[in-house]
């Protein structure tokens, strides 16, 4: 039976996925509106840009373990490859208790952003598992590891899509990712995961390179706005792999670390935190909690903190319409994917308060990765030196060829990174084409 072309059209509308939804709340939606914002300065382009506002591909999958007591339990997985277009996927693998679809679809996304914004030659991808590993046994979370990279393993690949790690996930998770995968294609292949242990094919450098990243784009943002960061007040939100590295070159740069907020509260001193010692106190007891030596403030309290730059390292949507109004800091470096709300950002704007996004300030993790990626390919490792070197040259020319662009079109940094990021991607869809 054919459809009348009126008929099929209304058919397809009816038919929208919900992720389409411009109304969806959360990261998803943030994304969206982001996109919409970039879209009247991508020329001809645009004509391509829905592309942006559909993942290529989504695998959601069951991953059941045995527990320690004998009993099954199942939890929910994602990979999503957002975009292909410059080259295989790449982002990291969140284990967290509030992983969802979407909030997988908004970071693989970002990923793709990030990834072409400082020109690497990868599109983005995203995974996940909805879990809160600290309820999981070294055994559990092994078995969990093992199984999720199975189950994803029909999609990934050296030369299709590399994960890495993310917020709970690190160099062992992807040492058993690594061997996983391995054992399944019967061949070692350690370009499958990067953030892997030295050992195993991983990159010297490789765990400090968001947090340097951050420092790296913080320190050429404070320059413009002629802000001396060795004098600077610091507020890190998040103390894990970016706030407290990032937090801790800040503090050897000569900076003030003056508060600090993580699951376990807040801790304040306004002659500054010692950061080495707060490292340690993390390191050993898994949170800020009890840290000696500072004050322990509500944690609403933390936003209006008397501070130069505000570091949000945690988790998505914190700063927000509610707290955008409270913040002092006359700037905002985002470790974090995600962390303040387009209604925060215009509020920021309105204020004065220069926003360093996400895509660019975050990007020296993914950058290191690459690095780790193209080792594992020559079989050829490079010294730390080297990859320190090249990192900050890579974040310093991207930050400024975004500076530029926001200069010239009279746009936020975020729409500036965009601009450039989708530009390239939307380039790249064009000149492939499409297939069929
Ligand atoms: N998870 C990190 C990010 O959000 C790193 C991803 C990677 O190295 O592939 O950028």
């Amino acid at each position: 039976m054919s459809i009348p072309a009126a008929s099929a059209k209304a058919t397809s509308q009816h038919a929208l996925p919900s992720y389409l939804n411009p109304e969806h709340h959360g990261p998803w939606g943030i994304y969206l509106q982001q996109v919409d914002r970039v879209t009247p300065y991508l020329g001809s382009l645009s004509r391509w840009v829905e592309t942006l506002k559909r993942p290529k591909r989504a695998l959601i999958v069951d991953v059941p373990i045995e527990l320690d007591n004998g009993t099954m339990a199942h939890f929910e997985g994602y990979r999503v490859q957002h975009n292909t277009s410059r080259g295989p996927g790449k982002g990291g693998v969140r284990f967290h208790q509030g992983v969802t679809l979407s909030e997988v679809m908004a970071l693989s996304a970002w990923m793709s952003v990030k990834n072409a914004a400082v020109n690497l030659p990868f599109g983005g991808a995203k995974g996940g598992i909805r879990v809160d590993p600290k309820t999981l046994s070294r055994g559990e979370l092994e078995r969990l590891t093992r199984r999720y990279t199975s189950e994803i393993g029909i999609i990934i690949g050296p030369t299709k899509d590399i994960p890495a790690p993310d917020v709970n996930t690190n160099e062992q998770i992807m040492a058993w990712m690594m061997d996983t995968y391995s054992m399944n294609e019967g061949a070692t292949a350690s370009g499958v995961v990067t953030g892997k242990p030295i050992a195993l094919g991983g990159s010297l450098g490789r765990r400090e390179a968001t947090g340097r990243g951050v420092y790296t784009v913080g320190q050429e943002a404070a320059q413009h706005i002629g802000l001396d960061i060795t004098k600077a007040k610091i507020a890190v939100q998040g103390f894990g792999n970016v706030g407290g590295i990032a937090a801790k070159l800040l503090a050897q740069a000569g900076a003030t670390v003056v508060a600090v907020q993580d699951h376990g509260g807040t801790v304040y001193n306004a002659s500054g935190l010692d950061v080495p010692n707060l490292l340690k106190h993390v390191d050993e007891h898994g949170s800020v909690q009890g840290f000696e030596n500072a004050e322990v403030l509500p944690d609403e309290q933390f936003w209006g903190v008397d501070c130069d730059i505000l570091i949000p390292a945690a988790l998505e949507q914190q700063i927000t319409a509610e707290n955008a109004h409270q913040i002092r800091a006359r700037m905002v470096i985002e470790g974090a994917n995600g962390p303040t709300t387009p209604e925060a950002d215009d509020i920021l704007h309105e204020r004065g308060i220069l926003v360093v996004p996400d895509v660019i300030a975050n990007a020296g993790g993914v950058t290191v990765s690459y690095f780790e990626w193209v080792q594992d390919f020559s079989s050829f490792f490079w010294s730390e030196d080297d990859i320190n070197a090249r990192l900050v040259r890579i974040m310093r020319e991207a930050f400024a060829a975004i500076w530029q662009v926001a200069d010239e079109n009279q746009v936020s940094l975020r729409t500036a990174t965009f601009i450039v990021a989708c530009t390239r991607i939307l380039q790249a869809r064009e000149l492939r084409g499409l297939y069929p």
